[in-house]
């Protein structure tokens, strides 16, 4: 199909709640760039023809959210190291006929904290990693990315253990009962659960044993204060909203789709902080 203006999607089933649009048209307007980014609600039956055809439908590329990120991973023809790392993708792009696979949550995770808590590389040895989806995956990644030490723990200890399995560099896998002694050694500490989210119960932590100077990093971003960060922050602690790792996470896949790498602005933030505002209780 020929091209007019580069175009690129979000497939997703519903994607009606996904703030990617909202980022991808505001890079799009600040560069003065032609292009348009769109929200393609794909079901799971049809989505492996969809992913198939994505060139001749017209699209450079996309991004892939809930609940298609692993079937993505078996459709695309080629990963990059974080997807084959993470086993999940969020990002595609074409390299001549082939559909590449990439995961941007791990650099999105990494470089938000480079932006936050610059030097937090030198100051962060240990890890305390809540959860053990997806999103705990794209974390625990990046984490022995940069040679921390990371320890994992999750409600159902057997998932804890699979994602553990899974890496070369092996995090150690918890019982949530160990989690008190865990955090007294923690450098930073990660909820990568679904607890506190809008609609969700919170999470439900006791902070008063985690170490003094320990960073608080919450992936939630509805609400974005949640019950944690407040803890954190009435505690001393730096507390970090997971809404920085959505902005950052986008950066790669709009460079590869229109050519030019973006940058995360506070007008950007402000802009999705208000959307969040004012949809408050969509995830
Ligand atoms: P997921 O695959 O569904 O995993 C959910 C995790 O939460 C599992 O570890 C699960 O434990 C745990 N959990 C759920 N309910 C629980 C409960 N009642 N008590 C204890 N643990 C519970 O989800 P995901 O895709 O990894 O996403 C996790 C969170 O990260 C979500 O809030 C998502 O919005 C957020 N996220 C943010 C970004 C960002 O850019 N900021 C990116 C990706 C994800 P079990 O294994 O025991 O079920």
């Amino acid at each position: 199909m020929s091209e007019t203006v580069p175009r690129a999607c979000v497939m997703g089933y519903p994607v009606a709640h996904s703030r990617s649009p909202l980022l991808h048209r505001y890079w799009l307007k600040a560069n003065g760039l032609a292009g348009t980014y769109e929200k393609a609600e794909v079901t799971a039956e049809d989505f492996p023809a969809f992913l198939q055809t994505l060139g001749a439908r017209g699209y450079r590329g996309g991004n892939v959210t809930v609940p298609h990120k692993e079937a993505a991973f078996r459709i695309v023809g080629r990963h990059d190291a974080a997807a084959a790392a993470i086993g999940a993708v969020n990002t595609v792009w074409h390299e001549g006929d082939r559909l590449v696979g990439g995961n941007t949550d791990a650099y999105g995770f990494a470089a938000h904290l480079d932006a936050s808590a610059p030097g937090w590389v030198e100051r962060v040895r240990r890890a305390v990693v809540l959860g053990a989806g997806g999103a705990a995956r794209a974390v625990v990644h990046a984490l022995l990315e940069r040679g921390v030490d990371v320890a994992l723990v999750n409600r159902s200890p057997a998932r804890a253990h699979e994602v553990a399995a899974h890496f070369s560099d092996r995090p150690r896998a918890h019982a949530r009962g160990e989690l008190a002694p865990l955090m007294a050694g923690a450098d930073l500490l990660v909820n990568a659960t679904s607890l506190g989210m809008a609609g969700r119960p919170a999470l439900d932590l006791d902070l008063e044993r985690l170490k003094a100077g320990a960073v608080v990093y919450d992936l939630v971003y509805v609400p974005l204060e949640t019950a944690l960060l407040r803890s954190a922050r009435q505690r001393g602690h730096q507390a970090i909203d997971g809404l920085g790792m959505l902005l950052h996470q986008a950066v790669p896949g709009f460079a590869r789709w229109f050519g030019v790498t973006p940058t995360v602005t506070s007008e950007l933030r402000a802009l999705v902080e208000s959307d969040i505002r004012t949809t408050a209780g969509a995830a």
